[in-house]
Protein backbone atom coordinates (compact mmCIF):
# COMPACT_ATOMS: atom_id res chain seq x y z
CA UNK A 1 0.00 0.00 0.00
CA UNK A 2 1.44 3.57 -0.39
CA UNK A 3 1.14 6.21 1.46
CA UNK A 4 -1.16 7.90 -0.70
CA UNK A 5 -3.71 4.86 -0.42
CA UNK A 6 -3.20 4.24 3.35
CA UNK A 7 -4.10 8.18 4.16
CA UNK A 8 -7.03 7.57 1.47
CA UNK A 9 -8.19 4.88 3.63
CA UNK A 10 -7.39 6.96 7.18
CA UNK A 11 -10.00 9.44 5.62
CA UNK A 12 -12.57 7.02 4.38
CA UNK A 13 -12.83 5.34 8.14
CA UNK A 14 -12.83 9.10 9.33
CA UNK A 15 -15.66 10.03 7.30
CA UNK A 16 -17.41 6.49 7.87
CA UNK A 17 -17.28 7.39 11.89
CA UNK A 18 -18.79 10.00 11.35
CA UNK A 19 -21.38 9.43 8.71
CA UNK A 20 -24.28 7.86 11.69
CA UNK A 21 -27.09 5.79 10.12
CA UNK A 22 -26.25 6.69 6.90
CA UNK A 23 -25.23 4.61 3.80
CA UNK A 24 -25.19 0.95 4.74
CA UNK A 25 -24.20 0.14 1.01
CA UNK A 26 -20.91 0.87 1.50
CA UNK A 27 -20.85 -2.90 2.33
CA UNK A 28 -23.11 -3.35 -0.25
CA UNK A 29 -20.95 -1.29 -2.64
CA UNK A 30 -18.22 -3.80 -1.47
CA UNK A 31 -19.95 -7.36 -2.30
CA UNK A 32 -21.39 -5.75 -5.41
CA UNK A 33 -17.75 -5.39 -6.80
CA UNK A 34 -17.59 -8.52 -5.76
CA UNK A 35 -20.10 -9.93 -8.64
CA UNK A 36 -17.64 -8.92 -11.58
CA UNK A 37 -15.70 -12.40 -11.87
CA UNK A 38 -13.34 -13.41 -14.38
CA UNK A 39 -15.77 -16.55 -15.56
CA UNK A 40 -18.42 -14.21 -16.16
CA UNK A 41 -16.53 -11.79 -18.09
CA UNK A 42 -14.60 -14.65 -20.11
CA UNK A 43 -18.14 -16.28 -20.96
CA UNK A 44 -19.62 -12.86 -23.09
CA UNK A 45 -16.49 -12.42 -24.78
CA UNK A 46 -16.75 -16.04 -25.85
CA UNK A 47 -20.52 -15.64 -26.83
CA UNK A 48 -20.05 -12.40 -28.58
CA UNK A 49 -16.56 -13.13 -30.60
CA UNK A 50 -17.55 -16.61 -31.80
CA UNK A 51 -17.73 -17.20 -35.70
CA UNK A 52 -21.08 -17.87 -34.91
CA UNK A 53 -21.66 -14.32 -35.09
CA UNK A 54 -19.50 -13.10 -38.08
CA UNK A 55 -18.26 -10.41 -36.66
CA UNK A 56 -21.36 -8.39 -35.52
CA UNK A 57 -21.71 -5.96 -38.56
CA UNK A 58 -24.25 -3.38 -37.88
CA UNK A 59 -27.45 -4.02 -39.91
CA UNK A 60 -26.20 -8.37 -40.42
CA UNK A 61 -27.99 -11.21 -38.38
CA UNK A 62 -24.81 -11.48 -36.03
CA UNK A 63 -25.08 -8.21 -34.67
CA UNK A 64 -28.71 -9.07 -34.05
CA UNK A 65 -27.72 -12.01 -32.29
CA UNK A 66 -25.18 -10.14 -30.10
CA UNK A 67 -27.85 -7.45 -29.39
CA UNK A 68 -30.28 -9.84 -28.03
CA UNK A 69 -27.99 -11.73 -25.75
CA UNK A 70 -26.93 -8.20 -23.52
CA UNK A 71 -30.92 -7.78 -23.53
CA UNK A 72 -31.25 -11.05 -22.28
CA UNK A 73 -28.31 -10.53 -19.57
CA UNK A 74 -30.11 -6.90 -18.64
CA UNK A 75 -33.53 -8.69 -18.40
CA UNK A 76 -31.43 -11.84 -16.24
CA UNK A 77 -30.35 -8.76 -14.26
CA UNK A 78 -33.49 -7.06 -13.35
CA UNK A 79 -32.95 -3.90 -15.22
CA UNK A 80 -35.79 -1.72 -16.70
CA UNK A 81 -36.15 -1.33 -20.65
CA UNK A 82 -34.55 1.92 -21.59
CA UNK A 83 -35.13 1.65 -25.39
CA UNK A 84 -37.65 3.04 -27.54
CA UNK A 85 -39.12 -0.27 -28.05
CA UNK A 86 -38.16 -2.69 -25.12
CA UNK A 87 -34.53 -3.13 -24.81
CA UNK A 88 -33.74 -1.55 -28.16
CA UNK A 89 -33.62 1.90 -30.36
CA UNK A 90 -33.77 0.50 -33.34
CA UNK A 91 -31.10 2.71 -35.29
CA UNK A 92 -32.36 3.32 -39.38
CA UNK A 93 -29.18 2.87 -41.54
CA UNK A 94 -28.33 3.55 -45.22
CA UNK A 95 -25.69 1.33 -46.15
CA UNK A 96 -23.90 1.94 -49.44
CA UNK A 97 -20.69 0.18 -51.42
CA UNK A 98 -18.86 1.70 -54.47
CA UNK A 99 -19.56 -0.15 -57.66
CA UNK A 100 -15.61 -0.91 -57.99
CA UNK A 101 -15.72 -1.08 -61.28
CA UNK A 102 -16.98 2.68 -61.91
CA UNK A 103 -14.67 4.47 -59.93
CA UNK A 104 -12.56 7.28 -61.94
CA UNK A 105 -9.60 8.59 -61.44
CA UNK A 106 -8.35 10.95 -64.09
CA UNK A 107 -5.00 13.41 -63.64
CA UNK A 108 -5.69 16.19 -66.27
CA UNK A 109 -2.08 17.55 -66.40
CA UNK A 110 0.17 19.41 -69.19
CA UNK A 111 -2.62 18.64 -71.91
CA UNK A 112 -2.23 15.20 -70.79
CA UNK A 113 -4.94 12.80 -69.24
CA UNK A 114 -3.40 9.76 -66.65
CA UNK A 115 -6.26 7.41 -65.86
CA UNK A 116 -5.33 6.38 -62.39
CA UNK A 117 -5.54 2.43 -61.44
CA UNK A 118 -8.28 1.64 -58.78
CA UNK A 119 -6.58 0.12 -55.52
CA UNK A 120 -3.78 0.34 -57.14
CA UNK A 121 -3.16 4.60 -57.64
CA UNK A 122 -6.60 5.09 -55.27
CA UNK A 123 -9.03 4.11 -53.15
CA UNK A 124 -12.23 5.87 -52.85
CA UNK A 125 -16.27 5.20 -50.54
CA UNK A 126 -19.38 5.34 -52.02
CA UNK A 127 -21.18 8.23 -51.90
CA UNK A 128 -24.12 8.02 -48.91
CA UNK A 129 -26.87 9.06 -51.04
CA UNK A 130 -26.59 9.74 -54.79
CA UNK A 131 -26.03 6.79 -56.87
CA UNK A 132 -23.79 8.67 -59.43
CA UNK A 133 -21.27 11.96 -58.91
CA UNK A 134 -18.63 13.36 -61.64
CA UNK A 135 -16.93 16.20 -60.70
CA UNK A 136 -14.00 17.87 -62.94
CA UNK A 137 -11.90 20.43 -61.00
CA UNK A 138 -8.03 22.14 -60.50
CA UNK A 139 -6.59 20.54 -57.25
CA UNK A 140 -5.35 23.07 -54.72
CA UNK A 141 -3.21 21.31 -51.66
CA UNK A 142 -4.40 22.49 -48.29
CA UNK A 143 -2.13 20.89 -45.61
CA UNK A 144 -3.75 19.49 -43.30
CA UNK A 145 -7.16 21.96 -44.16
CA UNK A 146 -7.59 23.19 -40.38
CA UNK A 147 -8.23 27.06 -40.35
CA UNK A 148 -7.99 27.83 -36.45
CA UNK A 149 -7.29 31.49 -37.20
CA UNK A 150 -7.69 31.83 -32.82
CA UNK A 151 -4.44 29.45 -32.58
CA UNK A 152 -2.93 31.63 -35.35
CA UNK A 153 -2.59 29.31 -38.12
CA UNK A 154 -4.44 28.66 -41.71
CA UNK A 155 -4.52 26.50 -44.40
CA UNK A 156 -6.59 28.16 -46.02
CA UNK A 157 -4.95 32.11 -45.58
CA UNK A 158 -4.95 33.32 -48.89
CA UNK A 159 -5.58 30.40 -50.64
CA UNK A 160 -8.87 29.96 -52.70
CA UNK A 161 -10.68 26.82 -53.02
CA UNK A 162 -13.91 27.62 -54.02
CA UNK A 163 -15.11 25.09 -56.98
CA UNK A 164 -12.17 22.84 -56.71
CA UNK A 165 -10.42 19.61 -55.16
CA UNK A 166 -8.48 19.67 -51.76
CA UNK A 167 -5.45 17.49 -51.35
CA UNK A 168 -5.22 17.42 -47.40
CA UNK A 169 -3.35 14.88 -44.83
CA UNK A 170 -5.77 13.61 -41.83
CA UNK A 171 -4.77 15.30 -38.61
CA UNK A 172 -3.81 18.48 -37.27
CA UNK A 173 -0.65 20.34 -36.52
CA UNK A 174 1.27 18.94 -33.92
CA UNK A 175 1.92 22.47 -32.14
CA UNK A 176 -1.89 22.64 -31.38
CA UNK A 177 -2.51 21.88 -27.91
CA UNK A 178 -3.78 17.93 -27.18
CA UNK A 179 -7.74 19.21 -27.34
CA UNK A 180 -7.53 21.37 -30.34
CA UNK A 181 -5.77 19.40 -32.12
CA UNK A 182 -8.19 16.13 -31.60
CA UNK A 183 -11.00 18.88 -32.61
CA UNK A 184 -9.58 20.19 -35.58
CA UNK A 185 -8.56 16.44 -36.77
CA UNK A 186 -12.41 15.58 -37.01
CA UNK A 187 -13.11 14.59 -40.44
CA UNK A 188 -16.17 16.77 -39.84
CA UNK A 189 -14.69 19.57 -39.25
CA UNK A 190 -11.97 19.20 -41.88
CA UNK A 191 -15.11 18.58 -43.99
CA UNK A 192 -17.50 22.04 -42.48
CA UNK A 193 -14.69 23.86 -43.14
CA UNK A 194 -13.66 22.44 -46.74
CA UNK A 195 -17.23 23.31 -47.50
CA UNK A 196 -17.00 26.70 -46.40
CA UNK A 197 -14.44 27.11 -48.33
CA UNK A 198 -16.19 25.95 -51.69
CA UNK A 199 -14.23 22.98 -52.12
CA UNK A 200 -16.43 20.41 -53.95
CA UNK A 201 -14.06 17.07 -53.30
CA UNK A 202 -11.25 15.56 -51.37
CA UNK A 203 -7.84 13.95 -51.98
CA UNK A 204 -6.52 12.62 -49.02
CA UNK A 205 -2.84 12.24 -49.10
CA UNK A 206 -0.45 9.66 -47.13
CA UNK A 207 1.32 10.76 -43.86
CA UNK A 208 4.33 8.87 -42.59
CA UNK A 209 2.04 7.85 -39.63
CA UNK A 210 -0.60 6.50 -41.94
CA UNK A 211 1.98 4.49 -44.03
CA UNK A 212 2.73 2.87 -41.13
CA UNK A 213 0.35 1.97 -39.25
CA UNK A 214 -1.77 1.54 -42.54
CA UNK A 215 0.55 0.60 -45.26
CA UNK A 216 -1.54 0.78 -48.91
CA UNK A 217 -0.93 -3.19 -49.44
CA UNK A 218 -3.94 -3.24 -46.54
CA UNK A 219 -5.68 -0.26 -48.27
CA UNK A 220 -5.95 -2.12 -51.11
CA UNK A 221 -6.70 -5.41 -49.10
CA UNK A 222 -9.54 -3.63 -47.48
CA UNK A 223 -10.85 -1.31 -50.14
CA UNK A 224 -14.49 -2.21 -50.93
CA UNK A 225 -15.01 -5.12 -48.56
CA UNK A 226 -17.18 -3.32 -45.72
CA UNK A 227 -20.26 -0.87 -46.56
CA UNK A 228 -20.21 2.30 -45.87
CA UNK A 229 -22.88 3.51 -43.49
CA UNK A 230 -24.89 7.18 -42.54
CA UNK A 231 -27.91 6.71 -39.65
CA UNK A 232 -31.01 8.18 -41.24
CA UNK A 233 -33.09 11.35 -39.60
CA UNK A 234 -36.65 11.08 -38.44
CA UNK A 235 -37.20 13.16 -41.72
CA UNK A 236 -35.75 10.33 -43.89
CA UNK A 237 -32.44 12.65 -44.46
CA UNK A 238 -29.17 10.77 -44.36
CA UNK A 239 -27.12 12.19 -41.04
CA UNK A 240 -23.46 14.34 -41.61
CA UNK A 241 -24.17 14.00 -45.35
CA UNK A 242 -22.55 16.78 -46.90
CA UNK A 243 -23.59 17.23 -50.80
CA UNK A 244 -21.65 19.80 -51.74
CA UNK A 245 -18.31 17.30 -51.94
CA UNK A 246 -19.07 16.13 -55.21
CA UNK A 247 -16.20 13.53 -55.11
CA UNK A 248 -13.13 12.20 -53.06
CA UNK A 249 -10.06 9.58 -53.12
CA UNK A 250 -7.42 8.39 -51.06
CA UNK A 251 -4.64 8.27 -53.31
CA UNK A 252 -0.62 6.62 -52.70
CA UNK A 253 2.53 8.02 -51.99
CA UNK A 254 3.99 6.86 -55.40
CA UNK A 255 1.18 8.98 -57.29
CA UNK A 256 1.15 11.92 -55.32
CA UNK A 257 5.30 12.13 -55.36
CA UNK A 258 4.27 12.33 -59.40
CA UNK A 259 1.01 14.15 -59.76
CA UNK A 260 3.21 17.01 -57.10
CA UNK A 261 6.11 17.07 -59.39
CA UNK A 262 6.56 19.86 -60.86
CA UNK A 263 3.66 21.54 -59.18
CA UNK A 264 5.11 25.01 -56.78
CA UNK A 265 5.84 21.77 -53.73
CA UNK A 266 7.25 18.67 -53.91
CA UNK A 267 4.97 15.82 -52.00
CA UNK A 268 7.85 14.92 -49.63
CA UNK A 269 8.35 18.99 -48.85
CA UNK A 270 4.53 19.24 -48.34
CA UNK A 271 4.29 16.02 -46.10
CA UNK A 272 7.94 17.44 -44.28
CA UNK A 273 5.62 20.76 -43.91
CA UNK A 274 2.67 19.33 -41.83
CA UNK A 275 5.29 17.59 -39.90
CA UNK A 276 6.59 20.59 -39.35
CA UNK A 277 3.15 22.28 -38.90
CA UNK A 278 3.73 25.11 -41.08
CA UNK A 279 1.13 25.92 -43.67
CA UNK A 280 2.14 25.12 -47.46
CA UNK A 281 -0.72 25.47 -48.86
CA UNK A 282 -0.97 26.26 -52.61
CA UNK A 283 -2.58 25.51 -56.14
CA UNK A 284 -0.99 22.59 -57.96
CA UNK A 285 -1.73 24.04 -61.80
CA UNK A 286 -3.71 20.83 -62.57
CA UNK A 287 -7.42 19.10 -62.18
CA UNK A 288 -8.68 15.41 -61.41
CA UNK A 289 -12.02 13.85 -62.71
CA UNK A 290 -13.48 12.18 -59.34
CA UNK A 291 -16.32 9.80 -60.52
CA UNK A 292 -18.76 7.16 -58.76
CA UNK A 293 -21.36 4.90 -58.88
CA UNK A 294 -22.90 3.66 -55.75
CA UNK A 295 -25.40 1.11 -54.91
CA UNK A 296 -27.47 1.59 -51.42
CA UNK A 297 -29.68 -0.44 -49.28
CA UNK A 298 -31.17 0.55 -46.43
CA UNK A 299 -30.92 -1.73 -43.35
CA UNK A 300 -31.78 -0.97 -39.15
CA UNK A 301 -29.38 -1.92 -36.37
CA UNK A 302 -30.81 -1.44 -32.62
CA UNK A 303 -28.64 0.10 -29.45
CA UNK A 304 -29.17 -2.13 -26.49
CA UNK A 305 -30.25 0.17 -23.88
CA UNK A 306 -31.05 -1.05 -20.13
CA UNK A 307 -31.27 1.52 -17.16
CA UNK A 308 -30.48 0.46 -13.29
CA UNK A 309 -32.87 2.69 -11.36
CA UNK A 310 -31.04 5.12 -8.60
CA UNK A 311 -32.17 5.01 -4.84
CA UNK A 312 -32.45 8.62 -4.31
CA UNK A 313 -35.90 10.15 -5.21
CA UNK A 314 -34.12 13.41 -5.79
CA UNK A 315 -31.65 11.80 -7.96
CA UNK A 316 -33.35 9.22 -9.74
CA UNK A 317 -34.10 10.99 -12.72
CA UNK A 318 -30.53 11.58 -13.31
CA UNK A 319 -28.38 9.42 -15.65
CA UNK A 320 -24.60 7.93 -15.24
CA UNK A 321 -24.35 6.66 -19.11
CA UNK A 322 -22.09 3.98 -19.79
CA UNK A 323 -21.82 2.68 -23.39
CA UNK A 324 -19.59 0.17 -25.24
CA UNK A 325 -20.04 -0.12 -28.68
CA UNK A 326 -21.06 -3.89 -29.43
CA UNK A 327 -20.69 -4.09 -33.68
CA UNK A 328 -17.45 -4.92 -35.16
CA UNK A 329 -16.55 -5.62 -38.82
CA UNK A 330 -18.53 -8.61 -40.23
CA UNK A 331 -16.84 -10.33 -42.63
CA UNK A 332 -14.45 -8.86 -45.02
CA UNK A 333 -10.91 -9.52 -46.64
CA UNK A 334 -9.21 -12.49 -45.75
CA UNK A 335 -5.75 -12.52 -44.22
CA UNK A 336 -4.30 -16.15 -42.94
CA UNK A 337 -7.39 -17.51 -44.78
CA UNK A 338 -9.85 -15.74 -42.15
CA UNK A 339 -12.75 -13.53 -42.76
CA UNK A 340 -14.36 -13.01 -40.02
CA UNK A 341 -13.62 -10.44 -38.11
CA UNK A 342 -13.91 -11.47 -34.64
CA UNK A 343 -12.86 -7.99 -32.74
CA UNK A 344 -12.56 -9.74 -29.48
CA UNK A 345 -11.01 -6.84 -28.01
CA UNK A 346 -12.71 -4.81 -29.94
CA UNK A 347 -15.56 -4.69 -28.53
CA UNK A 348 -16.52 -7.95 -27.25
CA UNK A 349 -14.51 -7.11 -24.49
CA UNK A 350 -15.75 -3.64 -23.55
CA UNK A 351 -19.67 -4.85 -23.97
CA UNK A 352 -18.59 -7.63 -21.73
CA UNK A 353 -17.53 -5.30 -19.09
CA UNK A 354 -20.45 -3.26 -19.75
CA UNK A 355 -22.75 -6.44 -18.95
CA UNK A 356 -20.64 -6.90 -15.87
CA UNK A 357 -21.06 -3.50 -14.83
CA UNK A 358 -24.56 -3.91 -15.06
CA UNK A 359 -24.57 -6.41 -12.41
CA UNK A 360 -22.50 -4.92 -9.97
CA UNK A 361 -25.05 -1.60 -10.29
CA UNK A 362 -28.02 -4.21 -10.34
CA UNK A 363 -26.73 -5.99 -6.87
CA UNK A 364 -26.85 -2.03 -5.61
CA UNK A 365 -27.51 0.89 -7.07
CA UNK A 366 -26.30 4.29 -6.45
CA UNK A 367 -28.62 7.38 -6.13
CA UNK A 368 -28.67 8.38 -9.64
CA UNK A 369 -29.70 5.93 -12.07
CA UNK A 370 -27.37 4.08 -14.20
CA UNK A 371 -28.27 3.74 -17.83
CA UNK A 372 -26.19 1.50 -19.98
CA UNK A 373 -26.23 1.41 -23.90
CA UNK A 374 -24.41 -1.12 -26.55
CA UNK A 375 -24.24 1.17 -28.84
CA UNK A 376 -24.37 -0.06 -33.05
CA UNK A 377 -22.42 0.85 -35.90
CA UNK A 378 -19.04 2.64 -33.59
CA UNK A 379 -17.26 1.09 -36.47
CA UNK A 380 -19.21 2.86 -39.46
CA UNK A 381 -18.75 6.03 -37.71
CA UNK A 382 -19.73 6.44 -34.48
CA UNK A 383 -23.23 6.31 -35.78
CA UNK A 384 -25.13 4.14 -32.88
CA UNK A 385 -24.25 6.90 -30.07
CA UNK A 386 -24.14 10.03 -32.42
CA UNK A 387 -28.14 8.25 -33.45
CA UNK A 388 -28.83 8.18 -29.83
CA UNK A 389 -27.13 11.55 -28.70
CA UNK A 390 -29.86 13.27 -31.20
CA UNK A 391 -32.75 10.78 -30.33
CA UNK A 392 -32.04 10.22 -26.63
CA UNK A 393 -34.75 8.10 -24.72
CA UNK A 394 -34.09 10.38 -21.87
CA UNK A 395 -33.46 14.35 -21.55
CA UNK A 396 -29.39 14.84 -22.32
CA UNK A 397 -29.72 17.60 -19.64
CA UNK A 398 -30.05 14.47 -17.52
CA UNK A 399 -27.53 13.03 -18.50
CA UNK A 400 -25.01 13.79 -15.89
CA UNK A 401 -21.79 12.15 -17.50
CA UNK A 402 -20.78 9.51 -20.04
CA UNK A 403 -18.57 6.20 -19.60
CA UNK A 404 -17.26 4.66 -22.41
CA UNK A 405 -15.83 1.45 -22.56
CA UNK A 406 -13.85 0.74 -26.08
CA UNK A 407 -11.08 -2.14 -26.62
CA UNK A 408 -9.64 -2.09 -23.54
CA UNK A 409 -6.52 -4.44 -23.85
CA UNK A 410 -5.30 -6.45 -20.99
CA UNK A 411 -2.04 -8.51 -22.59
CA UNK A 412 -0.37 -8.67 -19.78
CA UNK A 413 -0.99 -7.62 -16.12
CA UNK A 414 -2.17 -4.08 -15.95
CA UNK A 415 -0.47 -1.27 -13.70
CA UNK A 416 -1.98 1.68 -14.67
CA UNK A 417 -4.98 3.53 -16.54
CA UNK A 418 -5.33 6.36 -19.57
CA UNK A 419 -8.93 8.00 -19.12
CA UNK A 420 -9.05 10.16 -21.90
CA UNK A 421 -10.92 12.83 -21.73
CA UNK A 422 -11.03 12.88 -17.86
CA UNK A 423 -8.77 16.21 -17.84
CA UNK A 424 -12.12 18.22 -19.12
CA UNK A 425 -13.91 18.21 -16.23
CA UNK A 426 -14.34 17.07 -12.72
CA UNK A 427 -14.45 13.46 -13.59
CA UNK A 428 -10.30 13.52 -13.76
CA UNK A 429 -10.28 13.60 -10.11
CA UNK A 430 -13.03 10.83 -9.45
CA UNK A 431 -11.48 8.71 -11.86
CA UNK A 432 -8.23 8.85 -10.03
CA UNK A 433 -9.82 7.89 -6.88
CA UNK A 434 -12.05 4.95 -8.40
CA UNK A 435 -8.81 3.15 -10.46
CA UNK A 436 -6.73 3.76 -7.02
CA UNK A 437 -8.60 1.82 -5.06
CA UNK A 438 -8.28 -1.14 -7.57
CA UNK A 439 -4.64 -0.77 -7.48
CA UNK A 440 -3.74 1.49 -10.77
CA UNK A 441 -2.50 4.18 -11.18
CA UNK A 442 -3.67 7.13 -13.54
CA UNK A 443 -0.82 8.53 -17.10
CA UNK A 444 -1.64 10.85 -18.92
CA UNK A 445 -2.28 9.94 -22.76
CA UNK A 446 0.71 8.97 -24.07
CA UNK A 447 -0.05 9.57 -27.11
CA UNK A 448 -1.89 12.46 -27.91
CA UNK A 449 -1.05 12.29 -31.63
CA UNK A 450 -3.74 9.44 -32.18
CA UNK A 451 -6.25 11.65 -31.10
CA UNK A 452 -8.46 8.71 -29.29
CA UNK A 453 -10.80 11.41 -27.79
CA UNK A 454 -12.72 11.91 -30.28
CA UNK A 455 -12.21 8.58 -31.97
CA UNK A 456 -14.94 6.53 -29.89
CA UNK A 457 -18.63 6.96 -28.71
CA UNK A 458 -18.11 8.83 -25.13
CA UNK A 459 -17.27 12.30 -28.24
CA UNK A 460 -21.11 11.35 -28.90
CA UNK A 461 -21.97 12.46 -25.68
CA UNK A 462 -18.79 15.31 -25.94
CA UNK A 463 -20.90 17.05 -28.46
CA UNK A 464 -23.78 17.33 -26.45
CA UNK A 465 -22.18 18.95 -23.67
CA UNK A 466 -22.09 15.98 -21.80
CA UNK A 467 -18.71 15.28 -19.86
CA UNK A 468 -16.88 12.06 -20.60
CA UNK A 469 -14.48 9.67 -20.48
CA UNK A 470 -13.12 6.68 -21.69
CA UNK A 471 -10.58 4.11 -20.04
CA UNK A 472 -8.16 2.67 -21.03
CA UNK A 473 -5.03 0.08 -19.78
CA UNK A 474 -1.84 1.91 -20.32
CA UNK A 475 1.59 0.77 -21.24
CA UNK A 476 2.61 -0.87 -18.00
CA UNK A 477 2.71 -3.97 -16.47
CA UNK A 478 2.89 -5.24 -13.16
CA UNK A 479 5.63 -8.07 -15.02
CA UNK A 480 9.36 -6.22 -14.89
CA UNK A 481 9.66 -8.57 -17.40
CA UNK A 482 6.96 -7.10 -20.31
CA UNK A 483 7.21 -4.19 -22.14
CA UNK A 484 3.40 -3.14 -22.37
CA UNK A 485 4.03 -0.24 -24.84
CA UNK A 486 5.88 -2.90 -27.36
CA UNK A 487 2.67 -5.28 -27.20
CA UNK A 488 0.58 -2.68 -27.56
CA UNK A 489 1.97 -1.72 -30.69
CA UNK A 490 2.07 -5.02 -31.95
CA UNK A 491 -1.76 -5.59 -31.14
CA UNK A 492 -2.05 -2.59 -32.94
CA UNK A 493 -0.14 -2.95 -36.06
CA UNK A 494 -0.78 -6.53 -36.31
CA UNK A 495 -4.04 -7.49 -34.63
CA UNK A 496 -6.57 -4.57 -34.70
CA UNK A 497 -9.29 -4.37 -37.16
CA UNK A 498 -7.72 -7.65 -38.55
CA UNK A 499 -9.23 -11.21 -38.20
CA UNK A 500 -6.75 -12.00 -35.92
CA UNK A 501 -8.46 -9.73 -32.89
CA UNK A 502 -10.34 -12.80 -32.23
CA UNK A 503 -10.20 -16.02 -29.30
CA UNK A 504 -6.91 -16.83 -29.66
CA UNK A 505 -5.36 -13.35 -28.00
CA UNK A 506 -4.23 -13.45 -24.78
CA UNK A 507 -5.66 -11.68 -21.94
CA UNK A 508 -5.38 -11.40 -18.39
CA UNK A 509 -8.77 -11.91 -16.44
CA UNK A 510 -7.42 -10.68 -13.26
CA UNK A 511 -6.82 -7.12 -15.02
CA UNK A 512 -10.10 -7.28 -16.91
CA UNK A 513 -11.61 -8.06 -12.98
CA UNK A 514 -10.30 -5.05 -12.17
CA UNK A 515 -10.76 -2.50 -15.07
CA UNK A 516 -14.37 -2.93 -14.59
CA UNK A 517 -14.49 -2.37 -10.51
CA UNK A 518 -12.77 0.49 -11.05
CA UNK A 519 -15.00 1.39 -13.97
CA UNK A 520 -18.36 0.87 -12.08
CA UNK A 521 -16.64 2.41 -9.28
CA UNK A 522 -16.37 5.63 -11.07
CA UNK A 523 -20.13 4.89 -11.65
CA UNK A 524 -20.77 4.59 -7.59
CA UNK A 525 -18.53 8.14 -7.35
CA UNK A 526 -20.72 10.30 -9.93
CA UNK A 527 -24.21 8.20 -8.91
CA UNK A 528 -23.63 9.21 -4.91
CA UNK A 529 -22.12 12.47 -5.37
CA UNK A 530 -24.42 15.34 -4.57
CA UNK A 531 -23.27 17.68 -7.05
CA UNK A 532 -22.98 16.57 -11.20
CA UNK A 533 -19.92 16.73 -12.68
CA UNK A 534 -18.69 19.71 -14.50
CA UNK A 535 -16.57 20.91 -17.78
CA UNK A 536 -13.60 22.44 -15.89
CA UNK A 537 -13.76 26.56 -15.89
CA UNK A 538 -12.74 27.72 -19.81
CA UNK A 539 -11.83 23.86 -21.02
CA UNK A 540 -12.07 24.01 -25.06
CA UNK A 541 -14.72 20.85 -25.26
CA UNK A 542 -16.77 22.25 -22.05
CA UNK A 543 -16.64 25.75 -24.09
CA UNK A 544 -17.24 25.07 -27.70
CA UNK A 545 -20.36 22.30 -27.16
CA UNK A 546 -21.72 22.49 -23.36
CA UNK A 547 -25.23 23.61 -23.45
ZN1 LIG B 1 -12.67 -0.66 -33.82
Amino acid sequence: MTPKHAFKTLLFLALSACGGDQEPPVADKGSALDAVTAENIEAHVAYLADDALEGRMAGEPGYDEAAQYVADRFAELGLEPGGEDGWFQQVPLISYRLDEEAAVLIAHRDGKDTELLYKEHFVMRGDQVREENKVRAEVVYVGFGVHAPELGYSDYDGIDVAGKVVALFSNAPATFPHNERAYYSSREVKTEQAIAMGAVGTIILVSKRMEEYYPWERMKLEAGTMPGMAWVTLTGEAANYYPELRGGAIINVDVARELFAGTPISFDEARAATEASTPASTPLGFEVTLGRKTKHEVATSPNVIGVVRGTDPELADEYVVYSAHLDHNGIGAPVDGDAIYNGAYDNAMGSSLLIETARVFAASPPRRSVMLIAVTAEERGLLGSDYFAHYPTVPTASMVANVNLDMPLFLYPVADIIAFGAEHSSLAATVEAAIGEEGFELTPDPMPEETIFIRSDQYSFVRKGVPATFLVPGFRSLDPDVDGQAVVEDHRKNHYHRPSDDLARPVDWDSAVRFARANARIGYAIGNDDARPTWNEGDFFGETFAR
